[in-house]
């Protein structure tokens, strides 16, 4: 379709600005059909409500709603968890996001939630004191921040991939909205 003009913002890019989302970038990328994303959003910074900001160490592309859910569980449930280890919340490390491919990069497998925006893979955290938490991991000291991360993920998304449940995803988190009939759910990762 023609653009005339600049793009007004969705509702829910107006929403996203607003709760601290940073937008890069909210324009449709030249992707069709498949590997086209409803309602985009680009952005690697969320800001917080007391100001401070905690980054993606990449900047990822997204649907909207999406976005609206990392940011909420980056808000309500990661710096929340961090804070209680005494930690702040810096980084989110080893994100992805878009991508146009198949469920694992496996040929003839069915299209990725990555391909319409409605995916965000994570390897861990980084806090401000340089501590991290690597999701696959086995290190006793962060094994509680682990265990929160996964109660909270597994709360959220619709889709939990992580270390113990294929060979994709014993390096990092994946995670996605795709809708199920009955609005059944996956949780699979296994803390260590
Ligand atoms: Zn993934």
């Amino acid at each position: 379709m023609e653009q005339r003009g600049p793009a007004v913002p969705s509702t829910c890019i107006r929403v996203f600005e607003e709760s601290g989302g940073v937008v890069l970038s909210s324009q449709n990328g030249a992707s069709t059909g498949e590997c086209a994303i409803e309602d985009p959003v680009t952005f690697q910074r969320l800001t917080m409500p007391d100001g401070s900001r905690i980054e993606l160490d990449s900047a990822i592309a997204v649907r909207c709603s999406l976005a609206l859910e990392v940011l909420a569980w980056v808000r309500d449930d990661l710096a929340a968890l961090a804070t209680r280890e005494n930690a702040r919340l810096a980084k989110l490390t080893g994100v992805g996001g878009y991508a146009c491919r198949s469920r694992n990069r496996d040929t003839g497998a069915p299209i990725s939630e990555h391909a319409s925006g409605n995916a965000l893979d994570v390897g861990g955290l980084l806090m401000q004191d340089g501590r991290t938490v690597a999701f696959a991991g086995q290190e006793p000291a962060s094994r509680s921040m682990r265990d929160a991360v996964q109660k909270s993920a597994c709360q959220r998304f619709a889709t939990v991939l992580g270390p113990g449940a294929d060979s994709s995803h014993k390096d990092h988190l994946h995670l996605d909205m795709r809708q199920r009939s009955r609005g059944f759910r996956i949780c699979q990762w296994t803390v260590e």
